[in-house]
């Protein structure tokens, strides 16, 4: 019997209709508490695990199991970009989630999203008058409001600069330390991986299969001083240690 909490991925694989495998057998519990990062090269099948816990896509084979406790309204996802309405306000952009489900507490989850991602002062902005890096906010604002039990994450902040992207995933891991929403979270950078998670999982290129797993065992929240440590190098040259013996052993396949 699964913990009610427990998301469970189990000898899931996926083809897509083309007869692209995407995804290897795959096997993952994600509990709760944990930040994990789905770490992988381009191509390797990341989005597509993500699309299957979210239930945007079906297995082609296995079962994904979300727990007893968990209904697919719970999940917020974040894509790559931050996909907003660019007629609307900040506001009307956060709201959209509540304009599909009416929910009485709309206004009071939408103003503690926005106070979570520092936006407060902005709902009456437009996108446009937003710098990328304020969109991503709204945008993660937006998958906040519905106060998920299960946060999705695809790749937020690839397209940021890097000073925008640290600052971000400072943010992030503030917010998650506070939130302690279970988190999944897509990337192909090792080092944002290493600073953002309390567990890495590695994958393999396409058809994706997970090679190892890195456990970011150290205390929350983490500062900027994590980022110079001797620790902080060495989870890297772990997870990068994977990802090479995943790459050379596809090559030889
Ligand atoms: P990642 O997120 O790791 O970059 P994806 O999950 O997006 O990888 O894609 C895995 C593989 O599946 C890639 O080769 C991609 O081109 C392919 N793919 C993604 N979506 C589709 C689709 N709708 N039809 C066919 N192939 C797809």
């Amino acid at each position: 019997m699964l913990d009610a909490n427990t998301i469970a991925l189990r000898n899931v694989s996926f083809v897509y209709p083309n007869g692209l495998s995407a995804l290897a057998p795959v096997d993952l519990d994600i509990h709760e508490g944990e930040f994990v990062s789905i770490l992988g090269p381009s191509g390797c099948g990341k989005s597509t695990l993500l699309r299957l816990v979210a239930g945007l896509l079906a297995p082609s084979r296995g079962s994904v199991d979300l727990g007893g406790e968990f209904s697919t309204r719970q999940i917020g996802f974040v894509f790559q970009s931050p996909t907003l309405m660019p007629w609307a306000t900040v506001e009307t952009n956060v709201h959209l989630p509540f304009s599909l489900a009416a929910h009485p507490d709309a206004e009071s989850r939408i103003d503690h999203a926005l106070n979570l991602v520092g936006l407060q002062e902005f709902r009456q902005a437009y996108p446009r008058e937003l710098s990328g890096g304020m969109q991503m906010r709204v945008s993660i604002a937006r998958a906040l409001a519905i106060q998920p039990r299960l946060l999705l994450m695809d790749e937020p902040f690839a397209a940021l600069d890097e000073i925008t992207r640290n600052r971000l995933d400072n943010d992030l891991r503030n917010l998650w330390a506070a939130e302690k929403l279970i988190t999944l979270f897509v990337t192909h950078s090792v080092y944002e991986a290493v600073f953002l998670s309390t567990r890495i999982v590695v994958m393999s290129p396409r058809p994706g299969r997970i090679v190892g797993e890195v456990v970011v065992d150290q205390p929350h929240p983490r500062s900027e001083d994590f980022r110079s440590s001797e620790q902080f190098a060495r989870y890297c040259a772990e997870a990068s240690r994977l990802l090479n013996a995943g790459m050379a052993e596809s090559e030889r396949a």
